[in-house]
């Protein structure tokens, strides 16, 4: 909650929340008598409070604490503004409540800067900067959603606070939707699925931030990246391997020193003279086989593909499951060519992008063209200062996707750090849109290198560098995935495509023979030879998301069939080996789903 005294436009919704906070937090002091307010926003579909409670407040008291506020908004409390002076706000939160939290926000404002407070029906008052509903009554339906421990300020050497999140909606039906819509976020949560179908895990001794993939999640990442590397060579591309480390002196050259060092791991000081680093980016160890050979017009376009594996110091608050991690690998490549050649280039690159996302499934995604920003360019700031180079740039991307008659948002202040880029937005669950797949125009790197081809002229020129990744990063993009199929990979992908289970020990050796059958093809098999039911074997394997259970008992084992469940459609009946065998062939082949 800001402190300065004019009103802001906001939305009505946005209004509706900010006002339920307060009443939040005049329930709470209601209800735990001396708790201690500090701040308490609007955020994306709803609110928090953080506030110094002295109990300590369980998901079980939400339901307490809304009936408090369920009370305020039935009475219809007027919110009323009202401006102090600095000393009379000051005083307020020192002698009628003690609160150093607001006491510090206020010490912050200039001396002469009037402070509003809003007034909550005529015995609570709250220092605000509004706007609010005119009544508690205008407030739309809400729920309390969950409680969660937040340092003062973010501070982890400052107190620790409880915060209260809660959603506001305008009617019952947005209200129930949106739970209804975090609910199916939470069973698809690509870290709750990850450790029940057993795909990767963390070790506080390898450290945060570090996924181990485990044998089932290295699996989807080996077929994924096997996939994309055959779809690259057949257009063109040839596959490099590069080293995970480099001397500081290239990132000076390249400028990662001056414009991407934050993101960047310490330095390794190796022997006496040399500093090495982890690399945040592949460019510059691609632009170094670039240069490894004089290189001529008839060899252009140069595309150099890598799943290159990156390191970047993320923040460990920031760190989360998949999403944000320390080490990935980037379905990187490099293309460099002649000014010429950029826009076929790029229109290779997004079809190649829709053909990967069409195998995939995905429908839902936009195009977004991210732009520098001129005021955060130059010595220090996030972009190189070249404005002749930015438009170049944007206007070779700008021309290609109208050749491919793709719309797309501009966002200023999202583009790399050397060239702007064509970012393929996606949806998580929650509706937040994530960049996986991007193509950069760069003119940068090419020149700070010094990168050269001779010409037909027998000249030598500049080449260009486009930069993309088809999927991304394979931590994002699986975890994106989880999250899309719910954990029921495609069989192409499923870690585990099919498991066999005899119905009693007489069959395990039929059930062994029809796994080496499908082993032989290269199809991924387990035998569940545990001794249990053959009704918790078949859970057991929907659980997991097995696409097929093959259930063999006497009668399989006399005829050569299998009795196949699929974990859709449910039990579709006795089949020779071979037809069951053949329908597998067919789903891998053609990556049906
Ligand atoms: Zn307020
Ligand atoms: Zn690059």
């Amino acid at each position: 909650m800001s402190h300065n005294g004019k009103d802001v436009s906001a939305s009505e919704l946005d209004v509706m929340r900010h006002s339920a906070a307060h009443v939040l937090a005049k329930a709470v002091q209601k209800l735990y008598p001396g708790s201690k307010l500090a701040i308490g926003p609007v955020i994306e579909n709803g609110f928090y409070y953080d506030m110094d409670i002295p109990a300590r407040v369980s998901e079980d008291d939400l339901p307490r604490i809304e009936q408090a506020m369920r009370e305020i908004v039935a009475a219809g409390e007027p919110f009323k503004r009202e401006e102090w002076t600095k000393q009379r706000a000051l005083e307020h939160y020192s002698s009628e409540q003690d609160n150093p939290f607001k006491r510090e926000i206020i010490e912050e404002v200039p001396d002469t800067e009037p402070l509003s407070f809003y007034w909550t029906g005529s015995d609570w008052v709250d220092l605000c900067r509004g706007p609010h509903v005119t009544d508690a009554s205008k407030i739309g339906p809400f729920k309390l959603l969950n409680i969660a421990g937040a340092y003062w300020r973010g501070d982890e050497k400052r107190p620790m606070l409880q915060r209260i999140y809660g959603t506001v909606w305008q009617n019952q039906d947005q209200l129930e939707h949106y739970l209804w819509q975090l609910e199916d976020a939470r069973q698809r949560d690509h870290r709750r699925i990850g450790k029940e179908l057993g795909l990767f895990a963390f070790s506080d001794l390898v450290g945060p931030g570090l996924p181990l993939w485990l044998p089932k999640g290295a699996t989807i990442r080996r077929e994924l990246e096997r996939w994309v590397t055959d779809l690259e060579l057949a257009r063109g591309y040839q596959h490099v391997i590069t080293p995970d480390v480099a001397k500081v002196e290239m990132y000076r050259v390249s400028g990662h020193w001056e414009h991407y060092k934050d993101s960047m791991f310490p330095v390794m000081q190796a022997g006496d003279e040399q500093q090495l680093v982890l690399r945040p980016m592949n460019c510059p160890h691609h632009i170094q086989i670039y240069q490894h050979d004089q290189r001529s017009y008839r060899e252009l376009p140069l595309r150099l593909a890598e799943f290159g594996t990156m390191w970047r110091y993320e923040k460990s608050g920031e760190l989360s499951g998949l999403s944000r991690v320390r080490r990935m690998d980037l379905n990187d490549a490099h293309i460099f060519c002649t000014p010429e050649q950029i826009e076929s280039e790029i229109i290779g690159v997004v079809e190649l992008i829709e053909h990967v996302y069409g195998v995939l499934g995905i429908t839902d995604h936009w195009y977004r063209l991210s732009l520098w920003d001129p005021s955060d360019a130059g010595a220090g700031g996030k972009y190189v200062n070249n404005p002749e180079m930015w438009e170049r740039g944007e206007r070779y991307l700008k021309d290609a996707m109208a050749r491919l008659g793709l719309a797309y948002v501009e966002a200023p202040g999202e583009a790399a750090f050397y060239g702007p880029k064509i970012d393929v937005q996606l949806r998580d669950p929650l509706g937040h849109s994530e960049t996986i797949s991007t193509i950069q125009v760069d003119f940068h790197l090419p020149s700070q290198f010094g990168l050269e081809y001779v010409g037909e002229d027998g000249q030598f020129h500049r080449p260009v560098m486009i930069h993309r990744g088809v999927i991304g990063t394979l931590v994002r993009m699986i975890a994106y995935l989880i999250e899309k199929y719910a954990g029921a990979f495609p069989v192409w992908l499923a870690p585990v495509q099919a498991v066999v289970i005899p119905i009693a020990d007489r069959h395990l050796a039929y059930a062994q023979s029809v796994a080496s059958a499908l082993r032989e093809r290269a199809f991924r098999v387990e035998v569940d030879s545990r001794r249990e039911k053959m009704q918790a074997k078949i859970r057991d394997a929907q659980a997991q998301q097995v696409p097929y259970m093959l259930v063999v008992g006497d009668r399989d084992q006399q005829a050569g069939t299998v009795s196949v469940r699929e974990r859709r459609q449910g039990d579709l009946g006795a089949q020779p080996l071979a037809t069951f065998l053949a329908t597998l062939e067919d789903q891998r082949t053609n990556k049906t789903r």
